[in-house]
C-alpha cells in the first residue's frame, strides 16, 4: 500500500504546491506538508494518530509494585506501554538511569 505522504498536497487557498517537512513534538517526528505562501500546515494522519495515542498514554498513571528479585528489585512495565513501544519479545536490553533524586528513567529504544 502506498503511503499518503508520497502524494503532493495543493493548498486550496493559494493554489500552490506544498512542501514536505516535519516537526518534532515530545520526541515524535510528525511528517507535514506546508504551504510556503500562507504557512498552513497539514499533519500526516498516521503520525498525528500515533502522537494522539502517545498523549493518551502519557496522561495515565500506573501504580506498580516493587518486587525483590535476587539482590535487586524489579518493577513491571504495563503491557499498554510495551505494545505502544512496539516491543515484541523479552530479553531486550534497555538503558536505565537515576534521573533525579526520586525518579528512575528507562530508555526503551535508542
Ligand atoms: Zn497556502
Amino acid at each position: 500500500m502506498k503511503d499518503v505522504y508520497e502524494n503532493d498536497i495543493l493548498c486550496k487557498n493559494c493554489k500552490k504546491k506544498t512542501i514536505k517537512k516535519h516537526i518534532v513534538r515530545d520526541g515524535f517526528k510528525i511528517r507535514t506538508w506546508e504551504c510556503q505562501k500562507c504557512g498552513k500546515i497539514w499533519h500526516h494522519p498516521l503520525d498525528a494518530n500515533e502522537y494522539l495515542k502517545f498523549n493518551k498514554l502519557k496522561q495515565k498513571n500506573f501504580k506498580v509494585k516493587l518486587r525483590k528479585v535476587g539482590n535487586s528489585f524489579s518493577a513491571t512495565i504495563p503491557n499498554e506501554i510495551i505494545e505502544f513501544e512496539g516491543i515484541k519479545k523479552e530479553g531486550k536490553l534497555v538503558n536505565m538511569q537515576l534521573e533525579s533524586a526520586n525518579k528512575v528513567s528507562i530508555i526503551l529504544k535508542s
